[in-house]
Parts: C-alpha cells; structure tokens; sequence
C-alpha cells in the first residue's frame, strides 16, 4: 500500500505535508490471540486493518485519511489456555490508547477514529475515550466493524456467531487471511448458564453476563460452526461494513 494511507510509511515531513489535507487519523485495534485450528492468531487484528486501510483506500478522492500502525495486543486473558494467545492488561491498553491518541493530536490530527477487532477490548476502548473526555481536545470515535453490519450479519450467519464462527471466518477469508480451509471445525459451545448465559452474541433475551475462559465453552477454540463459511458471506458482510464505516468517516469528516 502507498505511503499516502499508511501513517508507518510516511516521513515525518509527508505526515506534516498530508496535515494540511486532513486532520483525520484511524487506527485499527486489534488482538492476539487463538482463533481455533483454521485460523491465524492475528485474526482481529488483521480484520481491523484491512477495514480501515480498504475503507482510506476508497474514500481518498473525497476524504483522505491516514492510518496508524495497528495496536496488535488486545485483552485475551479468557484464551490464555490457548497457545499463541498474548495478552496484555485492560489498564495498559487503555493507557496505550490514550497514549496514541494524545500523540496524534499534539501533531494536529483533531479528529480519530478507533476500528476495533475485538470484543474483550471494548471496555478498554471506553474507558480510555471517557479518560480522554476532558483533556483531549480531539474527537474521538471507536467502532466496533460487526456493529457496522449486525442486521446483514444475523440475515446471513450461522449462530452462535461468537469466535472463529462462520461469521468471522468468512469475513476474515474474503479479506484474504490465511484460512486453513479443511482445518475447519463445527464446535457450538457449552453454556455458562442455559437460556441466559450463551456464547452467542445474537442470543435473544433474557441475558444475563459472566466472565469464563473459553476452555470452559469450547475444546477447539471455536465457537459456531466455520464449515459453514464461505468467502461469498464475508463479502455480504464486508461490504456493508465498508460502506457505512465509509459513511461514519464522512460524516465525522463533515462534523
Ligand atoms: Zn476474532
């Protein structure tokens, strides 16, 4: 990708010379952590730079903005029986955010966006954007990319849509992630508490939450079924998430 997106590849006098085009900066935020047999543990942090460098890629001629380098750890302790799974605390990824985000805003960039890849980061994502409420003077925005797409998602997903699940597998596969394809598994997962506490994010009411690791719900590290998936599903999803995360940036651009 060309220097003009990406933040990493730019010299500090073309971030100073893209500065006067644009005072947006987005940073995808991902995780490290197991994603079951077929797929990569970068899976989250691989969705959310892909969102965010394809979404600046086709907004350009209307809207230029700059992506960051990825924040590539995440909060994962529930997958820590997993090999490969690093985690780092909520405290210190909210303080990294925070340290991002003032950094990007001493150099001008007044307006961020966050592109979150993982669930377990979305309290350290808010608390760092309340930590910052009164301080920073930049906006600052965070989006969840399933949230972007969740009525295309229950249209199209096989539930539970929870880990490694049909929905993020075919996400991820149209993204063009490392999919091992005949490593595919169907695990639907063990409830913590049948009927309130289900690994499945579009369970319908009562809901009640708990902490659990994932050992608990699943062997295989999965959680629904990844036979299911299929790149033509990813693209379904993809593409509405692109379309309004293109949306949002606009609209923010215009704010
Ligand atoms: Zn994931």
């Amino acid at each position: 990708m060309e220097k003009k997106i990406l933040l990493a590849k730019m010299t500090w006098q073309e971030v100073e010379e893209i500065l006067k085009d644009t005072d947006i900066a987005v940073v995808p935020v991902g995780s490290t952590e197991q994603h079951g047999p077929a797929l990569p543990v970068d899976n989250d942090a691989f969705i959310a730079t892909q969102f965010a460098q394809r979404v600046a890629e086709s907004i350009w001629d209307r809207q230029k903005v700059v992506v960051t380098p990825t924040i590539s750890f995440g909060y994962s302790p529930h997958h820590m029986q997993f090999k490969g799974t690093i985690t780092i605390r909520e405290s210190t990824l909210a303080d990294l955010i925070v340290d991002v985000c003032t950094s990007l805003e001493q150099h001008g960039f007044k307006r961020i966006i966050l592109v979150n890849g993982h669930g377990g980061n979305s309290t350290a994502i808010s608390n760092a954007l309340h930590a910052m409420s009164n301080v920073v003077m930049a906006k600052i925005f965070s989006v969840n990319w399933w949230d972007l797409a969740s009525d295309t998602i229950r249209e199209v997903a096989t539930r539970p849509v929870f880990h490694a699940c049909d929905m993020e597998t075919s996400v991820a596969w149209f993204l063009e992630q490392r999919v091992l394809e005949d490593k595919r598994v169907d695990e639907p997962g063990r409830s913590i508490v049948p009927g309130f506490v289900e690994p499945d994010m579009l369970a319908p009411p009562p809901k009640a939450s708990a902490a659990f690791m994932m050992k608990y719900v699943t062997d295989s590290g999965v959680v629904g079924y990844s036979t299911k998936a299929t790149k033509e599903k990813g693209q379904q999803i993809a593409e509405v998430v692109l379309e309004r995360l293109e949306d949002f940036i606009l609209k923010v651009a215009r704010g």
